[in-house]
């Protein structure tokens, strides 16, 4: 049997070790220390646009504070994009809170701003203004960042950006975390670059970070007793993780050069094939490209192509459930059009890591070929 060729793998450096040993020798082995703020700055330096950034144990950390940051609690609700992975919409269920899912477009696989404007207008409707607009940015993709922020706009409801796959994407220049009134991170172990497991919150405001920190950190108030007036959590990131952090952030643009290039030599390489199609980058659209997934002509398809990757010991996988059609989500309301069921019956992730070698790539390919014998 041949190596395993996983969907996508973590990819260190070299440069990890030396900040893990600095966090040895100084004992900052604690969710705090210096590469905690150190890694937060790089994130800053690297997004621009005057963000701060309080780094966290998880994108899904992330999610849940900014919720709570906006006030979300028992009884409210989010719209949430349906087209996602499930931890964009948990936080809501954390908090008692009501996801209210809504479709996709076709061009960028993201959050349909019609979709978004009927569910706002019939959840106004119904006399429930939404609190808030959980929009993703899927597989490294923007969402179409213009249309639904001047939607959020009029109806007056903030956007969190869940950027968890993004980190690398821009939109017209501006990079991906840098648009909704929070926005997160995720360096979990599959994502473009890692900490093992980690995640930030971004926002434009001083203050919000704070008070993010704050709640990360069990909402101890200043005094030496122990004192607390809110419900705090445990979400700050290590420092000995943060540390991996500080230096997997250096390669981020290699990473985004390597994934990128993965897709370049899918589409070139199997773009005789008139069945299988890749979704291109609209105007002013840049992809980090962290999944590179194929549309094929129907599940059937799908699952063929899957199998044959599967006998040669490659990891592939479905374009994700949307939520709507997830049994812990059955009665959550929700605005379709059929788009994001059409990806997930149609679409394959490929292998799609910084670190695939040429062979590997050339691996898929053949298998994928071989499967429609050319
Ligand atoms: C990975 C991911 C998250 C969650 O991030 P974690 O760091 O794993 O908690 C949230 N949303 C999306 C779209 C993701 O892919």
């Amino acid at each position: 049997m041949e190596s395993k060729i996983w969907l996508s793998s973590p990819h260190m450096s070299g440069k990890e070790q030396s900040y893990i040993n600095n966090a040895f020798e100084t004992n900052w082995i604690a969710p705090l220390g210096p590469h905690v703020s150190g890694f937060e700055s790089d994130i800053q330096n690297y997004l621009q646009e005057y963000r701060q950034v309080a780094a966290l144990s998880s994108g899904t950390a992330a999610i849940h504070l900014s919720l709570i940051l906006l006030g979300v609690t028992n009884g409210d609700e989010v719209i949430c994009q349906s087209k996602t992975f499930s931890a964009s919409a948990n936080p809501i269920v954390y908090l008692g809170a009501t996801p209210v899912f809504v479709d996709s477009e076709a061009s960028t696989w993201n959050m349909c701003p019609e979709q978004l404007e009927n569910a706002i207008k019939d959840r106004l409707e119904k006399g429930k203004k939404p609190k808030a607009i959980i929009a993703v940015h899927l597989y490294g993709m923007p969402y179409q960042v213009d249309e639904i922020h001047r939607i959020a706009e009029r109806y007056d409801i903030p956007v969190i950006e869940d950027s968890a796959e993004a980190f690398g994407s821009h939109y017209n220049n501006r990079k991906c975390g840098t648009f909704g009134e929070f926005a997160i991170l995720s360096f979990n172990g599959n994502k473009i670059i890692t900490t093992s497991g980690g995640g930030a919150l971004v926002t434009n405001s001083l203050k919000m970070k704070e008070r993010a920190i704050f709640l990360a950190t069990q909402a101890r108030e200043k005094a030496v007793e122990y004192l607390h007036e809110a419900i705090g959590y445990n979400y700050r990131l290590s420092n000995v993780l943060a540390g991996i952090g500080r230096g997997q952030i250096q390669v981020l643009d290699d990473r985004v050069k390597a994934r990128r290039r993965n897709f370049e030599t899918y589409a070139s390489e199997l773009r005789d094939i008139e069945e299988l199609t890749f979704n291109t980058e609209p105007d002013g659209f840049y992809s980090n490209r962290w999944l590179t997934a194929v549309l094929t002509p129907s599940e059937d398809v799908r699952e063929g192509i899957r199998n044959a990757l599967d006998q040669q010991n490659i990891e592939s996988r479905p374009l994700w459930k949307p939520m709507h059609q997830q049994p812990v989500f059955k009665d959550a309301p929700n605005y379709l059009n059929g788009v994001s069921d059409e990806l997930f019956h149609r679409g394959l992730c490929l292998p799609s890591g910084s670190n695939l070698s040429e062979n590997e790539l050339d691996r898929v390919i053949s298998a994928i070929k071989m499967y429609f014998r050319v």
